[in-house]
């Protein structure tokens, strides 16, 4: 097998990683992104997306074996027959918990893009100039010239059916 170089490597394909790699890309650099999860096929591999609770197993419920197998990911609010298949499997991908922490995962191409409710939260003037306004995220933002941008193409996605 040919030896590969590129000029970046993004681990994790979710927002962050497909974002910092479609950065990267424009950039015109040759950019790899690996991802520990499986691929997802666009529409076509979300199988339980249009279907009602009578459709499902156990009328969309949780049931206790799945709570047993997932018994951090099944006390998320929209954990169901429809969704399990998203998130991780608990006993597998284990954490320790210095203080009480749900940690809701996915583990597939996109990451928890596939599994977020749409609520896009702009930074308001307020969360840039709190107490921690010299080292803030807002200021960081603003100083790489992405806030604007940003803002506007969330804006678009967020108006998509
Ligand atoms: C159910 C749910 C609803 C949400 N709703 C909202 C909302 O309405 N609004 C909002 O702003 N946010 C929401 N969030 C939060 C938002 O989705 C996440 O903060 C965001 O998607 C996290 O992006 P990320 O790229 O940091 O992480 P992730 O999307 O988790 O991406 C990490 C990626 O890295 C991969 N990975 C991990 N370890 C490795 C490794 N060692 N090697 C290779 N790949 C690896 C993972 O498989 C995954 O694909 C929601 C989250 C969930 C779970």
């Amino acid at each position: 097998m040919g030896t590969q170089t590129y000029d970046a490597i993004v681990v994790g394909s979710g927002m962050s990683g497909g974002w910092a790699a479609k950065e990267l890309c424009e950039k015109g650099l040759k950019t790899l992104v690996l991802e520990r999860g499986q691929q997802l096929r666009h529409v076509t591999d979300y199988t339980t997306a249009l279907k009602d609770p009578w459709q499902l197993p156990h009328n969309n419920r949780a049931t206790n074996a799945d709570k047993a197998a997932q018994p951090i990911q099944s006390t998320l609010y929209l954990y169901d027959q429809s969704t399990k298949g998203m998130f991780v499997d608990d006993n597998r991908y284990h954490y320790e918990q210095a203080k009480p922490f749900n940690w809701y995962r996915g583990y597939h191409v996109g990451g928890r893009s596939l599994m977020w409710s749409r609520h896009v939260f702009r930074f308001s003037d307020l969360d840039c100039g709190g107490v921690h306004s010299s080292d803030s995220v807002c200021q960081c933002a603003r100083a790489a010239g992405r806030f604007g941008r940003r803002s506007r193409q969330a804006d678009a996605a967020a108006v998509q059916p």
